[in-house]
């Protein structure tokens, strides 16, 4: 496995200086007519900007905010109700800079008093910040000494501010905040050495899409748990019946990989026993239990069933990691919600680590109101599967130790 990260402890800061710190947050919130709706990711970059305050350090925060042409300022995608935002929470004046990267910038820097912090505007309001442009990376580095990056989201994006702006900076300048250095815990150092029994939990939709994290933990976990439509492609591979479920035919080779690899280091598969079915994909659609891993012809399996959720269910409880990536079913509907409930709630009966990768599996268990007796809950959908798939990701692979 790669080498670990730099972490916030690890930046020397002399006590004699304001240090400047580049800080790339994520801060892309949701915006209608200038209110935010969902301010989570402010409060989430707090603790690191007050440590880097603590510190006396002068901050140049910057993030993207939804996805602007990049031929220069919208007001739709202005993070300017975002600064209002951190300036009340953080009790200070953000001031929000708009021509950052011109040449008077570094005066705005040298002029920063203790209760001011710069909030960069939208940088993709430039184009040259997704295309990972080099030269513009420089500009943003210029008026910096630090490069601090606690927008974990966004790891997986080639981004300037995600890799070019941090390689202006000598490898000890630079760090992950609080936020990034925790996924990273929750999402790769746990599974270096990992005391068994390792439960992975997969689901949703298709085979294809999880192929790579599948692959990942046949080499690490003791019980693999397939629910989801997912798991009908496991099942027709067995030669069971599957009725009208949705299966990928043409990836019938890649559960064969899966199996075979499993078996190789006496991984356990597990798979549905029984089924909540219906006539079609709907939420009106009437439940039918289904009492056996075969399904009759003109149903389709939307959960698993009630003995599936409890044998599920031990195996969870008694493991010692468990991460879960993927709903046992169309969790959506109401009435095919309690496989993917079962299961949260069997995480949150854990005493071991449970850890729940981003994306559908995280608002499952912020659904069900589980989420503060899991372990880890990761915010990042993308980042988060890339990284549990074994990835190296473009921003966290500037921070990673020599
Ligand atoms: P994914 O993004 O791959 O994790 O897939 C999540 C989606 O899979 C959710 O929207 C679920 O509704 C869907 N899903 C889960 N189980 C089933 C199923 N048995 N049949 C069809 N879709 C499903």
């Amino acid at each position: 496995m790669a080498n670990k990260i730099q972490t916030l402890n690890d930046l020397s800061f002399s006590s004699d200086q304001q240090p400047v710190v580049f800080l790339r947050l994520d801060l892309n919130v949701p915006i209608k007519k200038g209110a935010i709706s969902d301010e989570t990711r402010i409060v989430a970059a707090l603790p690191t900007i007050k440590w880097l305050l603590d510190k006396k350090a002068k901050i140049i925060a910057c993030s993207h905010l939804g996805r602007p042409k990049g031929v220069g300022y919208e007001e739709e995608f202005s993070l300017a109700p975002v600064g209002v935002r951190l300036a009340e929470l953080l009790n200070l004046e953000v001031v929000l800079a708009q021509d950052y990267v011109e040449d008077g910038f570094g005066k705005i820097v040298y002029d920063l008093k203790p209760n001011q912090i710069i909030l960069l505007e939208n940088l993709r309001f430039h184009k040259e910040e997704q295309a990972g442009n080099a030269n513009f990376a420089q500009k943003l580095a210029k008026n910096a000494e630090f490069y601090v990056n606690d927008a974990f989201g966004t790891c997986h994006r080639a981004d300037a501010s995600m890799f070019a702006v941090p390689e202006c900076f000598p490898l000890e300048k630079r760090a992950a905040g609080f936020l990034v250095a925790k996924e990273m815990q929750f999402l790769e150092e746990a599974f270096r050495a990992p005391k068994a029994p390792v439960t992975a939990i997969f689901g949703g939709s298709k085979v294809s899409d999880k192929i790579d994290i599948l692959r990942k933990f046949t080499n690490i976990a003791n019980n693999m748990i397939i629910g989801g439509a997912m798991a009908y492609t496991f099942l027709k591979y067995l030669g069971k019946n599957v009725g009208k479920s949705r299966v990928e035919e043409d990836k019938l080779n890649l559960v064969e990989e899966i199996f075979k690899a499993a078996e190789k280091r006496n991984v356990k598969i597990y798979l549905p026993e029984d089924h909540i079915c219906g006539a079609d994909f709907s939420e009106n659609t009437i439940p039918v239990v289904v009492q056996s891993a075969d399904i009759p012809e003109g149903l389709m399996g939307l959960d698993i069933g009630e003995k599936s959720a409890v044998t599920f269910g031990k195996i969870i409880e008694s493991s010692n990691v468990v991460v879960w990536n993927g709903p046992m079913g169309v969790f959506e509907f109401e009435s095919f919600s309690k496989g993917t409930k079962a299961v949260a709630q069997a995480l949150a009966q854990c005493s071991g680590t449970t850890i729940v990768g981003g994306g559908d599996s995280a608002a499952a268990i912020v659904k069900f109101n589980l989420q503060d007796k899991v372990t880890h809950v990761s915010t990042g959908g993308g980042a988060s599967m890339e990284l549990l798939e074994g990835k190296e990701l473009p921003g966290i692979k500037v921070l990673r130790k020599k």
